[in-house]
């Protein structure tokens, strides 16, 4: 509802974005747009970004160079805290293993992508589901057992095959805006292997992956899309309705 309050008390969120462009363009997008449909009228949010070279991303990610990662990472989050930001997103599920633990020397609040995840699977009442995104984020032994320990949420990666289908897809297409179907029918395939190996429901664990596939594609079957869920958690946290973690 339009406040009486000017100017509104928001916090200000700051993005660590550009891994991959398309995937920060839609934060900033849904940001914008989940803050006006609690408030109306002419209100947004209010945003800092980030934005990093993908292809230092790209080439640290793919030969495995997390301390360089991290280093590069880390000076850019300094960027985001000079500019008073109250609360750090990262707006890519895979660098979340160099990202959370420069969060944790920090003070600026964080807001893990998995933890608004975690929280939506739960209330769900899901104990079992698949887990899809770049090869690191489904091989990661840190984010199955955050999903396990905070969450009581077993994550399934795809077949070893299957594993490199889903990330080629990531890399070659979906960080370049490139969306086809018959990538949308791949991935509909993989999810369905895991649906018949006993998951519940699947998690969209890259944040591009949601320009190919959502609920619509898969009906009666939970889809929980990290994008989405962890922008509610930012706006939610701007307009002082929840804790970062
Ligand atoms: N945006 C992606 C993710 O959520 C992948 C790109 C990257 O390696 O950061 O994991």
């Amino acid at each position: 509802m339009t406040s009486p309050v000017r100017p509104l008390p928001q916090k200000t969120i700051g993005v660590l974005g550009g891994m991959s462009d398309a995937a920060t363009a839609d934060y900033y997008r849904l940001i914008n747009a989940r803050l006006n449909a609690h408030h109306g009228g002419w209100d947004n949010a209010e945003v800092i970004v980030v934005s990093v070279n993908f292809g230092n991303i790209q080439h640290f990610v793919r030969n495995g160079l997390w301390d360089e990662a991290r280093a590069y990472l880390a000076e850019k989050v300094d960027r985001l805290e000079g500019a008073r930001v109250d609360v750090v997103v990262c707006a890519t599920n895979t660098m979340h293993r160099v990202v959370a633990p420069i969060m944790a020397e920090r003070s600026t609040p964080f807001i893990h992508i998995v933890d608004p995840t975690g929280a939506a699977i739960r209330a769900a009442g899901l104990r079992r589901v698949a887990l899809l995104g770049t090869a690191p984020t489904m091989c990661s032994a840190e984010m199955a057992r955050r999903y396990a320990e905070k969450f009581g949420v077993e994550v399934m990666a795809p077949a070893e095959a299957d594993i490199a289908a889903v990330d080629r897809i990531i890399f070659d297409e979906l960080v370049r805006s490139d969306i086809r179907p018959s990538s949308r029918a791949e991935y509909l395939r993989v999810i369905d292997a895991l649906r018949a190996a006993g998951a519940e429901g699947v998690i969209l664990g890259c944040t591009e992956i949601c320009l190919l596939i959502g609920q619509g594609d898969l009906p009666g079957f939970p889809v929980f899309d990290t994008t989405a869920l962890h922008v509610e958690a930012a706006v939610d946290y701007a307009l002082g309705r929840m804790p970062a973690a």
